[in-house]
């Protein structure tokens, strides 16, 4: 329709396929699929087993140039491509998302369904709580968080005899160690299993972890963008007898688990994938949703894995890194790829008109301001010059991985013809393989058809994938590699608590764990006003601090925060709930 409806009507005036139905069309079998209501499912993990044989089908990366606050559409062109592949080249296609947060989707951005006539349906459910993943991952986080804090006013008031009593509780009569002790106990070297016999050094040894309240580094986290909790003091009350300490609080990201029982069963559906579907009846899974700029910014490995074989040989499946390439697509193959074995076929780099000008030197633009005339107006000097700064710089970062790049424009209703073929032309004079304008937005997957043939092409040519750096260098080295190469900066300096944690960190033996940027995805450098392709500056590294679980080293770059804060009108003052329909209004 023209003008293209809201979001949200898009995606209403669709009913979704029953997701049964779309299992069956992709080849799953119904015991490999926990439903969720009508329109979407878990997937069962024994489906790669089942399917371990099978080839695997091309990997797409979608990544950007450096967004405006706005975001620049990598999810719709995820989505217009899948559906451009499934439903006009008919080459079997997956897309693997992230699961939106709910800070940006009550916050400044909206959701991250796609847009236009290019979404993951239903909508509402998708940006929303879907199958309770996060919730999952919150709890499962947070009862780590508390077990530290009560184990350390535990320790600090009982006397090593009273831990032990109530750490080896006597049942009728008998004590004995649970499995998992027996493990702690031989870690510690005490090889013995019945209870009586330590002595008392060993009791001490056993019943005290001891912890350094300074060196805690895994914090509590809530899927909310709530500053006031970026730093806290936790203890205050009259029963924590004195144990205050301060804390800081992060948005949830993905932790992986510990040993622990406890929270495989909080995680143990939140470690399937869900299924759900495109506008056009294409499937998609959704699994995992860490933001680019404080962690890794990629959904799931296993959703990828699942989605390869069932696509098969010819297939494709298309995943989005968050933010620019070098934030999002930096990490997905210095991390992901590094610890997935998973190798990609191709980068699709979206680009923008808008971006571009304000690459070019456009003045700033900011959510919820009207955009001012340099981005309504045809301005091919502006366009120009962020093609060669921002673009070009992007395009070169993709191939220090021996990817090739498909520039894909994402066209917004203001560009121009001539705007159109300026940025396509000079995206193949700055090394890309190909660009193409899509126009999946207004038209859903016929308007990428362009952009489906460009990937299938250059995902015939062979690709060259090479990591940027070994993982064994020294962290320094690492972070200094990335800064230079990716970000352009002249050198790194480390804050004395940046450079006493790298060593710290070393010696516990993490010094060969991947390096994951925690930095402002405004800009290549750490300066979020500096546009285009910027050069000449020391990138400023403030902490360090390591995801273990995880696999990675995270540095903190110039003021980046791992809370977000609200706007002064956040999205959610529009999104309602109708008492009579129940129908969600506001959510775009
Ligand atoms: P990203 O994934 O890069 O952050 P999204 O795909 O989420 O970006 O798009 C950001 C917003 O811009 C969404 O609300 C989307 O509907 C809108 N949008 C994307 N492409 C277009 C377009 N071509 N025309 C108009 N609006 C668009």
């Amino acid at each position: 329709l023209t003008p293209v409806p809201s979001d949200i009507e898009i995606s209403r005036a669709q009913t979704p396929k029953p997701v049964d139905q779309l299992a069956e069309e992709i080849g799953l079998l119904p015991e490999e699929l926990e439903a969720y209501g009508r329109s979407k499912a878990k997937v069962r993990l024994s489906l790669l087993d089942r399917l371990h044989a099978q080839p695997d089908g091309k990997y797409v990366l979608v990544a950007g140039i450096t967004p405006t606050p706005l975001g620049e559409g990598k999810s719709t062109v995820t989505i217009g491509l899948v559906q451009a592949l499934s439903a006009h080249l008919k080459l079997n296609s997956f897309a693997c998302l992230r699961q939106p947060s709910q800070g940006p989707t009550f916050g400044v951005k909206g959701g991250a369904a796609g847009g236009g006539y290019a979404q993951v349906i239903p909508m509402e459910e998708f940006n929303l709580h879907l199958t309770g993943d996060i919730h999952a991952i919150t709890a499962a986080n947070n009862l780590v968080a508390a077990a530290i804090d009560a184990r350390m006013l535990h320790e600090a008031t009982q006397s090593d005899k009273a831990l032990f009593s109530r750490l080896v509780p006597s049942v009728n009569g008998v004590r004995r160690f649970s499995p998992i002790q027996i493990s702690r106990l031989n870690r510690l070297g005490i090889n013995k299993t019945d209870p009586a016999s330590l002595t008392p050094e060993e009791i001490s040894t056993f019943v005290r972890l001891d912890l350094d309240p300074s060196k805690i580094t895994w914090q509590r986290v809530l899927d909310t963008n709530d500053r006031f909790l970026r730093k806290i003091t936790v203890g205050q009350a009259s029963t924590e007898k004195g144990q205050i300490r301060e804390v800081f609080v992060c948005i949830s990201e993905v932790k992986a688990l510990t040993e622990s029982g406890a929270l495989a069963v909080l995680m143990k559906d939140a470690i399937k994938p869900t299924l759900m579907q495109t506008l056009e009846g294409t499937p998609v899974f959704v699994h995992a949703g860490p933001f680019a700029n404080i962690a890794h910014g990629n959904s799931s490995v296993l959703a990828d894995k699942l989605a390869l074989k069932l696509v098969g040989r010819d297939g494709f499946v298309v995943t989005e890194a968050g933010f620019g390439a070098d934030i999002g697509m930096e990490k997905f193959f210095n991390i992901k790829c590094r610890a997935s074995g998973l190798r990609p076929n191709v980068v699709v780099l979206v680009a923008t008109v808008r971006a571009l000008k304000m690459h070019g030197g456009g003045p700033n633009v900011s959510a919820g301001a009207p955009l001012p005339r340099e981005y309504i107006d045809e301005n091919l000097s502006l366009v120009a010059g962020g093609c060669h700064s921002n673009l070009r710089k992007q395009i070169q970062i993709a191939h220090l991985f021996g990817v090739p790049v498909v520039v894909a424009l994402n066209v917004f209703r203001t560009d121009t013809q001539a705007e159109i073929d300026l940025v396509c032309q000079l995206a193949k004079e700055c090394g890309a393989s190909d660009a193409v304008p899509c126009h999946h937005w207004a038209q859903g997957g016929r308007g990428s058809l362009e952009l489906a043939q460009a990937v299938n092409e250059a995902a015939s040519r062979p690709s060259n994938f090479q990591f940027l750096y070994n993982k064994e260098m020294p962290i320094v080295e690492k972070i200094r590699t990335i800064a230079k190469k990716v970000y352009g900066a002249d050198d790194i300096k480390l804050s004395p608590e940046a450079e006493a944690k790298i060593d710290y960190y070393s010696q516990q033996g993490y010094g060969s764990l991947p390096i994951c940027m925690a930095k402002t995805h405004l800009s290549l450098s750490h300066m979020p006003d500096k546009k285009g392709a910027p050069t000449g500056f020391v990138l400023p590294i403030r902490d360090v601090r390591a995801s273990i679980g995880a696999g990675f080293v995270y540095p903190l770059v110039g003021t980046m925060s791992t809370m977000p804060g609200l706007p002064t009108r956040p999205c959610f003052y529009d999104i309602d709930l109708d008492p009579v329909t129940e129908e969600i209004t506001g959510l775009f």
